[in-house]
C-alpha cells in the first residue's frame, strides 16, 4: 500500500446511501414522540453483539482476550450532555462499519422509502413496517461518535465512526484496547433529559429488563452523613437480566412480553399477541412466538431473510433460521431455544436435522393454533391480522398440506352476504347455508365487483343462496387446494352444470326439460355454428337477467389462474366452455325465430363474446364483435 493510499485508508469521509439519508430524514421527523426508543435500540444491538461474541467464542476462546463478563454499559455527562453506550461485545472492523452504519442491506428498501408520505403520522406507521435500530440515536443527538474494535483483532485495528446525521459520516482507524463497541450520543440541546441517571435507569427497566446481559450503570450520588466521607459511586446492574423466553409464563407481566418483542424484532409497535411455552419430554425446547400487529414492508418477497433467532441452552447460535417455521409463516418473530440440538450446529444441519423438523411440525401448529385461538375470542383483532396477513395465510393452503383443516379455518372471505371485507369465514358460510344446500359456492374474479356481476351469481342471488367471492391474485391457485370443509365440497359456481339439488323447485326443473326440447334445433345450429368455440349449447338454469354464459368444464383450470399463466407466458391447456342459453331472455327468443342466415350468424356470435365479455375475458376479435353489434343496432332503426 502507498502512503497516500495509508492515509486515505486512516481518515475518510463518505456519503450515506440515499436510503439512509431518507431512513434518517424519516426518523427525525416521525418518532419524535417515541424518541425514548433509541435507547431500547442501542442496547438491543449491544445484547446482540455480546450474543454473537458468545456464539463466535465457542469454537475460539481467544476471542474473550481474557474478560469473559459481558455486559452493557450504560454511562453519561450531564455537562458534555452526551449519553454513551458501551457492549464488549463482538465490535465490527472497518469494513464491517462502513457497510453497517453507511448502507441499508435489506432489499426494497429504496421501494418502501417512495411510499413515504411526508405526513409524519403516516410515516411513522410505515417505519414500524421497517424497523428501526442504530440510526434511531439520531432521534435524540446531533452528532453520534462510534468507537469499535472486533473481538481478537489487534488494538491498532480501532475505528472511530462519526456524523451528524446529515448526508455524510467519517471513519478513521484508531488505537482501541477494548474490544466491542461504544456509541456516544452527543444530545441535542433539548433533549438533555436523557443525561441523567433516573432517566436512563427506568427506561432500561421499561425496555431492556429481560434481555439476557447485565447493563450496568455508576450508582447516584448519595449524600454523605454529617462528618462522613461521600461514598463514591460504584457500579450497578440497573436491569434484571435474565433472558425473558427463559422465565416461567407467571413471572412475566404483558408489559415484559411487549418490550421483549420490541426488543428482538426493532417493531416499535406492541405485537397482536404471543406464545410463550415450555415443552419437555421426546423433545426438549422453548419457544416465544410472536405475531406483529404491522405487515413489514417486504411481506411478499419470499427470498427476504426470515426465521427465529435460534439458542442453545441459553446461547445465542444464530438469527433467522428459517427451519422452524414453513414459509407462509414468515410474519412470525420469536425465540427458540433447544436443549437437544448441539452448540455447533450449522444452518446446513438443521436442515437435515428430524429434531428439527419435530420442531418445525410443532412450532407450526402452535402458530396455528394461537391464530385460531384469537380468531375464536377476538373477531376485531383476528380481522386486523387477516386484513395485513391474510394473503400469506393463503400460500399455507398449497405448501402444508398436513394443516388444511386449521388453515381453512383460518381464512376469511368476501361474500355476497356482505360488501368487499374479507370477514367471512367458511365455518360462518356453513353455518348459513340453507337447509337442503350441499356445497359451499364460490366464485373467482379479477375485482370484488367483476366477481358480484357475473352473470353466474344471477341464479344464486334470486335464490338467495350466499356465494363466496374471491378476488386476490392468489385466489384462484388456493382454492385449487381447498376441495372440501367440514365435508363439503366447495363449488366454483363458473364450473360444470349447475345442479342445485333440492333447492331447485321441481317446477324449475321441469321448465328446464320443456325448454330443451323446445329449442333443441335452436341448441344444434347454435352448436355447429360456435363448434370450434364450446364444447356444448344447452339451456341453462343459472340465469334471469342475462341472455346466455359460458360455464368451464367441472376440472378445467380456473379462468383467474389462466390469465396470470398466459401473462407468465406459460403455456395453457387449451379447454373449450358450454355455452349456456336463458330460454326466457327476449334475445334468445329472438333468435329462435330468427330467419335470417345473417342476421342468425351475427346475433349468436354478440350473446357468445357478451358472454365471454361477462366473464372478463379479453375477445380475440374484438373489432369482429364491434362491427356485428352495430350492424345489430343499425336494424333496429330500420
Ligand atoms: P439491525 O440491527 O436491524 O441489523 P441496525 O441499523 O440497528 O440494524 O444495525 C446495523 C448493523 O450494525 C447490525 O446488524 C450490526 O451488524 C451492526 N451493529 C450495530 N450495533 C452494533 C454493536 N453495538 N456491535 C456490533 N455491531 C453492531
Amino acid at each position: 500500500m502507498s502512503t497516500s493510499e495509508n492515509i486515505a485508508a486512516k481518515q475518510e469521509t463518505m456519503g450515506f446511501q440515499t436510503e439512509v439519508k431518507q431512513l434518517l430524514h424519516l426518523m427525525i421527523h416521525s418518532l419524535y414522540s417515541n424518541k425514548e426508543i433509541f435507547l431500547r435500540e442501542l442496547i438491543s444491538n449491544a445484547s446482540d453483539a455480546e450474543d454473537k461474541l458468545r456464539f463466535e467464542a465457542l469454537s475460539n476462546d481467544a476471542l474473550y482476550e481474557n474478560d469473559g463478563e459481558l455486559k452493557i454499559r450504560l454511562d453519561f455527562d450531564k455537562e458534555a450532555n452526551t449519553v454513551t453506550i458501551a457492549d464488549n461485545g463482538i465490535g465490527m472492523t472497518r469494513d464491517d462499519v462502513i457497510a453497517n452504519l453507511g448502507t441499508i442491506a435489506k432489499s426494497g428498501t429504496a421501494d418502501f422509502m417512495s411510499k413515504l408520505t411526508g405526513d409524519s403520522q403516516q410515516d411513522s406507521q410505515l417505519i414500524g413496517q421497517f424497523g428501526v435500530g442504530f440510526y434511531s440515536a439520531f432521534i435524540v443527538a446531533n452528532k453520534v461518535d462510534v468507537f469499535t474494535r472486533r473481538a481478537g483483532a489487534d488494538a491498532s485495528a480501532g475505528v472511530h465512526w462519526s456524523s451528524e446525521g446529515e448526508g455524510e459520516f467519517s471513519v478513521e482507524t484508531v488505537e482501541r484496547a477494548e474490544r466491542g463497541t461504544s456509541i456516544v450520543l452527543h444530545l441535542k440541546e433539548d433533549e438533555s433529559e436523557f443525561a441523567d441517571g433516573w432517566r436512563l435507569r427506568s427506561l432500561v427497566k421499561k425496555y431492556s429488563d429481560h434481555i439476557a446481559f447485565p447493563v450496568v450503570m455508576q450508582s447516584e450520588p448519595v449524600p454523605a452523613e454529617e462528618g462522613e466521607e461521600p461514598k463514591a459511586p460504584e457500579d450497578e446492574t440497573v436491569n434484571e437480566a435474565t433472558a425473558l423466553w427463559t422465565m416461567s409464563k407467571n413471572e412475566v407481566s404483558e408489559d415484559e412480553y411487549k418490550s421483549f418483542y420490541k426488543h428482538i424484532s426493532h417493531d416499535f409497535q406492541d405485537p397482536l399477541t404471543w406464545s410463550h411455552n415450555r415443552v419437555e419430554g421426546k423433545l426438549e425446547y422453548t419457544s416465544l412466538l410472536y405475531i406483529p400487529s404491522k405487515a413489514p414492508f417486504d411481506l411478499y418477497n419470499r427470498e427476504i431473510p426470515r426465521g427465529l433467532k435460534l439458542y442453545v441452552q441459553r446461547v445465542f447460535i444464530m438469527d433467522e433460521a428459517e427451519q422452524f417455521l414453513p414459509l407462509y409463516l414468515r410474519f412470525v418473530k420469536g425465540i427458540v431455544d433447544s436443549k437437544d440440538l448441539s452448540l455447533n450446529v450449522s444452518r446446513e444441519l438443521l436442515q437435515a436435522d428430524k429434531t428439527v423438523e419435530n420442531m418445525k411440525a410443532a412450532l407450526t401448529k402452535r402458530v396455528l393454533d394461537m391464530l385460531g385461538k384469537k380468531a375464536k375470542n377476538d373477531a376485531d383483532q383476528y380481522q386486523a391480522f387477516w386484513d395485513e396477513f391474510g394473503q400469506v395465510i393463503k400460500e399455507g393452503l398449497g405448501e402444508d398440506f398436513s394443516n388444511k383443516e386449521k388453515l381453512a379455518k383460518l381464512l376469511r372471505f368476501a361474500s355476497t352476504n356482505g360488501n368487499s371485507e374479507q370477514n367471512v369465514s367458511l365455518e360462518d358460510y356453513v353455518a348459513r347455508m340453507q337447509e337442503s344446500q350441499e356445497k359451499i359456492y364460490y366464485v373467482t374474479a379479477e375485482t370484488y365487483a367483476a366477481g358480484m356481476s357475473s352473470p353466474h351469481m344471477e341464479i344464486f342471488r334470486k335464490k338467495g343462496i350466499e356465494v363466496l367471492v374471491l378476488s386476490d391474485r392468489i385466489d384462484g391457485w388456493m382454492i385449487s387446494y381447498l376441495t372440501d370443509f367440514e365435508g363439503k365440497h366447495l363449488q366454483d359456481i363458473t364450473k360444470g352444470e349447475l345442479d342445485l339439488g333440492e333447492m331447485d323447485a321441481e317446477e324449475d326443473k321441469k321448465q328446464k326439460e320443456e325448454a330443451s326440447k323446445t329449442y333443441e334445433s335452436l341448441l344444434t345450429q347454435i352448436k355447429e355454428l360456435l363448434s370450434d368455440k364450446v364444447d356444448d349449447v344447452r339451456v341453462t338454469n343459472r340465469l334471469t337477467d342475462s341472455p346466455a354464459c359460458l360455464v368451464a368444464g367441472a376440472h378445467d383450470m380456473d379462468a383467474q389462474m389462466k390469465k396470470i399463466m398466459e401473462a407468465a407466458g406459460q403455456q395453457v391447456p387449451e379447454s373449450k366452455p358450454s355455452f349456456e342459453v336463458n330460454p326466457e331472455h327476449p334475445l334468445v327468443k329472438l333468435l329462435n325465430e330468427e330467419q335470417n342466415d345473417e342476421r342468425f350468424n351475427d346475433l349468436t356470435h354478440v350473446l357468445f363474446d357478451q358472454a365471454a365479455l361477462a366473464m372478463g375475458e379479453q375477445l380475440k376479435e374484438p373489432g369482429t364483435f364491434v362491427t356485428r353489434l352495430n350492424k345489430l343496432l343499425l336494424d333496429l332503426s330500420k
